[in-house]
């Protein structure tokens, strides 16, 4: 599968799976949940952490275990 077809076939699924989604009533900014980020999919904002290459997230919720605040849910995409 060449790489274009292969990136077209992900883009067509990927809304179809999982991923993380912060509540900012709760997150601290404390920046814990993108270093646990295998992908470095995650990244942290000003004050969240947003997903700056949704495409890379394997849907693992490792940032969801980490974070002390249980500010991160993961949840299907709209
Ligand atoms: S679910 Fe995994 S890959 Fe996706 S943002 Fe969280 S830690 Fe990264
Ligand atoms: S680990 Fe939790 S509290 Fe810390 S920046 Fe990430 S979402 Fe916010």
């Amino acid at each position: 599968m060449s790489k274009t077809h292969k990136k077209r076939v992900v883009e067509s699924l990927w809304r179809h799976v999982e991923m993380p989604v912060v509540d900012e009533s709760l997150c601290t900014g404390c920046g814990w949940c993108p270093q646990a980020c295998p992908t470095d999919c995650l990244a942290m904002g000003t004050h969240l952490p947003w997903l700056p290459r949704p495409l890379d997230c394997v849907s693992c919720g490792l940032c969801t275990l980490i974070c002390p605040a249980e500010a991160i849910k993961m949840a299907m995409r709209e």
